[in-house]
């Protein structure tokens, strides 16, 4: 069997773009905040791997994951930098988190409290206290402080690192206003609470916030979206395009006016058409909601896809395109020519957001990382 990864569908990614997109992020916070970029849930399905390689030399200051256990495998990859999961740790996944040197984050007094008693055995991970301003699903309520910092200070005290404090974002990619008042909340708690003293890393925004406030940077930014070609938002620059998705035609066919296409045959040759299909389906993560809306590029040109999206092959009509051949490449995400259909657009057509696009690729389709 042939080993070559483009025999079907696969996702390209760019190193280059993906580092730009980084610069970009550092060009508006300066050069003395430290960059986090997230990488959790696989770098957003692009392959955390392929990710951490290609920004390596960058030289990021740390890394952003949600789970214990991606931590740990950026550890089993070889990532020596800080290693920051920012959401809450279930209690039982600490002391595997101080044996792998990540940082956790904090959002219960019971979890401070375990802490403490990790931290007298010589097995805490270090952590950073997430404070509430908006966000309402993890983080200590920003008014009312005083008992996680008696806490924290407790589980400082048995030998655990309080490192930073933190915020979360709720609307900075669709009301910038938000970031203000979001803001003030955790000058606030950090004024009342002395979490800054002792050098602790303050930290509040990702990539929107990142591009929109960057006088809020404080300590260091966790940019995600952006770096992956996702856009921040309006009046935001335009991220370079990272990722692409394409598959392979494997089968044409003429249709005669009125014959239907897939499930529920759902459409019909309005006249003499001829398909393309194409081996791309929503099992690899193409949104099903595509069906009868989206499109493809094929030769550089905009087809559409006709009837819905199958497990495994999509249909396109190519009607009037000349010279179409099974092997050719059909693009749903990315450039072909001078046609582009964005990620963006794509999520827009499918009803989310570019987030849940890039997450819900999946394993079947290769990553394919293009050097430079
Ligand atoms: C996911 C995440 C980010 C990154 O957000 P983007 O919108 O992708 O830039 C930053 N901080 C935390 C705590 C996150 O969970």
């Amino acid at each position: 069997m042939s080993t070559d990864p483009r025999t079907r569908a696969w996702v390209e990614a760019r190193s280059k773009a993906l580092r730009h997109n980084l610069d970009r992020i550092r060009a508006s916070v300066g050069p003395d905040v430290k960059l986090v970029p997230m990488v959790k849930a696989d770098a957003y399905g692009l392959g955390a791997a392929g990710v951490v390689d290609a920004l390596e030399p960058a030289g990021p200051w740390g890394f952003g994951v949600a789970t214990v256990r991606e931590g740990l495998d950026l550890r089993a990859l070889g990532v020596a930098r800080p290693i920051w999961v920012l959401s809450p740790t279930p209690p039982d996944a600490l002391e595997a988190a101080g044996m792998g040197g990540l940082t956790v984050s904090m959002s219960d007094l019971g979890s401070l409290e375990r802490l403490a008693v990790l931290a007298r055995a010589g097995s805490a991970p270090a952590f950073h206290l997430e404070i509430d301003t908006g966000m309402g699903r993890a983080g200590f309520d920003w008014d009312r402080l005083e008992p996680a910092v008696r806490a924290a200070l407790a589980a400082e005290q048995a030998g655990a690192r309080w490192e930073g404090c933190y915020t979360h974002l709720h609307s900075a990619d669709e009301e910038p206003e938000t970031i203000h008042e979001q803001w003030k909340r955790f000058q606030a708690a950090l004024n009342a609470s002395g979490g800054r003293e002792h050098g602790r890393l303050i930290h509040a925004l990702n990539s929107a916030g990142a591009l929109r406030c960057p006088q809020y940077a404080a300590d260091a930014v966790r940019p995600g979206i952006f770096l992956y070609g996702g856009s921040a938002g309006a009046g935001t620059p335009e991220p370079e395009e990272v990722v692409s998705v394409r598959a392979r035609v494997v089968h044409l066919r003429d249709a005669d006016p009125g014959t239907s296409v897939g499930y529920g045959a759902t459409y019909r040759a309005r006249s003499a058409e001829r398909w393309a299909t194409v081996a791309i389906g929503y099992g690899d993560g193409l949104p099903r909601a595509l069906g009868n809306r989206g499109s493809a590029l094929l030769h550089g040109r905009r087809v559409p896809i006709v009837g819905r999206i199958s497990m495994d092959v999509t249909v396109v009509d190519i009607t009037g395109l000349s010279a179409v051949e099974i092997g050719d490449v059909a693009t749903l995400i990315g450039t072909d020519g001078e046609e582009r259909i964005t990620l963006d657009g794509v999520a827009e057509l499918a009803g989310t957001i570019s987030y849940e696009i890039l997450t819900g690729l999946t394993p079947r389709l290769p990553r394919i990382w293009q050097p430079g």
